[in-house]
């Protein structure tokens, strides 16, 4: 059983977002294509979907500039974004032109004000859990497809976390965007050491 994992396609993420990842519209309809060419059994949509005060805007920092880091109380270290994804707001919706079926489950992230969240299975503390390994397991799923935004954050932790909760996970690089390209050499040679496939989708047979 198979399950593709569309990361954070979200307007905050996208052409004049809040946080706007360069690109990040032309993997739109090639998302949507592959769901139209190969039949996966469960297609999960990741959204980033977070309070107000949330501890990852740089505004709620006094004094902290943009895009730089800072360690938290807990020990993490937490880049100072702007503000973006704000639940309820237009930014946090899904692109309207990615293509969602009523049989698609979506996967909040990011709820909790102190914890954030770039994987799909867990906050950046490592050990709040979202519902993704969970809703896997239940539906009997063992591989796993990862797309989205950002490749270098959100979509990098999540192929991570989907292989060490036991999933095949195979990272689509022609399927997501990173927000600093120079660090997606690095990015693919870390997935390849834990054994996730680094590939392009016209490589898939399911
Ligand atoms: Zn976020």
């Amino acid at each position: 059983m198979s399950a593709l994992l569309i990361i954070d396609v979200q307007n905050d993420f996208m052409k004049g977002g809040s946080l706007e990842v360069s690109d990040a519209n032309e993997i739109l309809q090639p998302i949507n294509s592959l769901r139209d060419k190969l039949k996966f059994d469960l297609v999960v949509l990741s959204q980033d979907y977070h309070p107000s005060n949330h501890i990852s805007f740089a505004s709620n920092h006094t004094g902290e500039k943009l895009f730089s880091t800072i360690t938290l109380e807990n020990g993490t270290e937490q880049v100072m974004w702007p503000d973006h994804c704000v639940q309820e707001s237009h930014g946090c919706e899904f692109h309207k032109d990615l293509k969602i079926l009523s049989s698609d489950e979506i996967v909040r992230k990011g709820m909790e004000v102190n914890v954030d969240s770039y994987s799909a299975f867990m906050g950046n503390d490592k050990k709040t859990k979202t519902r993704m390994e969970t809703l896997l397991k239940e539906k009997n799923i063992k591989s796993v497809y990862v797309c989205g935004v950002a490749a270098d954050y959100c979509v990098f932790f999540t192929a991570m976390d989907s292989k060490n909760a036991g999933f095949d996970t195979y990272f689509m690089k022609d399927l997501t965007k990173a927000v600093n390209p120079k660090e997606l050499e690095s990015i693919y040679q870390q997935l390849s050491d834990i054994h996730v496939k680094v590939i392009n989708s016209c490589d898939i047979s399911l």
